[in-house]
């Protein structure tokens, strides 16, 4: 075991065919699982659809869709944790909550503790590709709140029989100086933040590329896919960095990127059914076509989650892909993010990630936000930078700014970016779920009155 590159070579490793049987098996299982939860009960009676009408993959797409939504509304209906749940709170051993950054209601979900068990499974396939080991020093640096983030990480890295640091709520600076003193082997984060503690390292005179740290284990946020996002970070921390994703939804990751490396991430299709669906029709796209993730947890009981809109957009490629040997697909780039992170300004595409790329070319930039307000009538633009160690009149800002400027255009169709200076620690930080797209524009106008 201690040798294979493998958590569960078995199912790693299965043919694709005997693979998708599996899958089938283990939906038609959940099905019949998720007539307990009286939601269920109501949409698939609805639907006409049974356990025993799964035989092809035809069948499949009869079952229901799951919204967030409809998963919301339950909630709202039957306070505090709605009709999805198979049981009561008396069988579940932990609340989590979504990290409601949005200032919508956060969704609630309870487990079970042989959800937790799996939850940990999930993130040992994950870490193991990563090349973590018993041997090494794990440093969660998250807060350990309500949100679930890295709590499956947390336990995944105790069942490897790893040592684990929690992090726990404290100060950057001190994240940094355990991360060095307790000689760190691995170290998770959100891409975001494994930024912010390379800065602060900097800032402290510490060289991370010196230190133990072999390992960088990312999750929270798109961005662990971004190349250019995860070469500096790799650069930063003389590390590798591997992505991972997960989601409150399912309370543990459904993907992890191995340590080839492919340039996107591994589905963990023993335990999860990963469906790319057109957003506007639900039906399914191919091999290489941007889409929108749809899951099915075949491990979690307490809420069983069939066929749920995740809004993620996704571009699914075959597993051979990767030279690993895995036969599990690929989310190619990763979570590439949401179905509606795309805006327009001026008829000309935004995504947020295209954006991010260009920053990262930078590593003198700090912290970035994009902008985009309405003045008169027309849409117009602007990326706020703060550069590390930022002076009033910083002598790097008229050579960064030209580029900045022309590298967006390049990009955009000739779409003209405002690029300014921000003043010093102006701009948001993040630790969890960055957002660094900002539309103020004016979409009601209201008549003279
Ligand atoms: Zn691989």
């Amino acid at each position: 075991m201690a040798d294979s590159p493998y958590w569960n070579p078995k199912m790693e490793t299965l043919p694709r065919e005997q693979l998708r049987a599996l899958q089938l098996a283990k939906l038609r299982r959940v099905v019949r699982w998720a007539e307990r939860s009286e939601h269920y009960r109501g949409t698939l009676a609805a639907a006409g659809v049974g356990p025993d009408d799964l035989s092809t993959w035809d069948d499949v797409r009869r079952l229901p869709f799951l919204t967030r939504p409809e998963w919301m509304a339950a909630q709202e209906r039957r306070p505090p944790y709605g009709t999805l749940p198979v049981a009561g709170h008396e069988r579940a051993i932990r609340l989590h909550t979504t990290s409601g950054t949005s200032g919508k209601t956060p969704l609630r979900a309870l487990d079970s503790r042989k959800d937790w068990a799996w939850a940990a499974e999930m993130w040992c396939y994950g870490m193991w590709a990563a090349g973590i080991r018993s041997s090494d020093v794990g440093y969660v640096a998250f807060g350990y709140g309500s949100f679930i983030g890295f709590w499956g990480l947390h336990y995944g890295l105790e069942k490897l029989g790893a040592l684990v640091i929690p992090g726990g709520a404290q100060p950057t600076e001190q994240r940094v100086r355990q991360i060095v003193d307790f000689g760190a082997t691995v170290v998770a984060s959100t891409p975001t933040y494994a930024l912010r503690l390379a800065q602060e390292a900097q800032r402290l005179g510490i060289d991370l590329r010196s230190s133990s740290v072999r390992t960088v284990i990312l999750s929270g946020e798109p961005a662990g896919s971004i190349p250019e996002t995860k070469a500096l970070i790799e650069e930063q921390w003389g590390a590798i960095a591997c992505d991972t994703a997960g989601m409150t939804e399912i309370s543990t990751i459904f993907m992890f990127e191995c340590s080839h490396q492919p340039g996107g991430a591994h589905i963990i299709e023993d335990h999860v059914l990963e469906e790319v669906v057109d957003t506007a029709t639900g039906e399914p796209v191919g091999y290489g076509e941007p889409g929108e993730r749809v899951v099915t947890s075949f491990g979690r009981s307490m809420i069983p989650l069939i066929r749920y809109r995740t809004a993620d957009l996704v571009v699914k490629v075959p597993a051979n892909r990767c030279s690993c040997g895995r036969t599990f697909d690929i989310y190619d780039g990763g979570v590439r993010g949401r179905v509606d992170d795309m805006t327009k300004v001026r008829g000309t595409n935004v995504y947020a990630r295209a954006v991010e790329a260009i920053v990262r070319h930078r590593p003198e930039i700090e912290e970035f936000q994009i902008r985009i307000t309405t003045e008169q009538i027309r849409d117009e633009i602007a990326l706020l930078v703060e550069l590390s160690g930022q002076t009033g009149d910083d002598p790097r800002w008229p050579e960064l700014s030209d580029w900045l400027h022309k590298e967006l255009a390049a990009a955009h169709e000739g779409l003209n970016f405002r690029v300014a200076l921000a003043p010093p620690d102006t701009l948001p930080r993040f630790e969890l779920k960055a957002k660094r797209l900002l539309d103020e524009r004016i979409t009601v106008q209201r008549s003279a009155s």
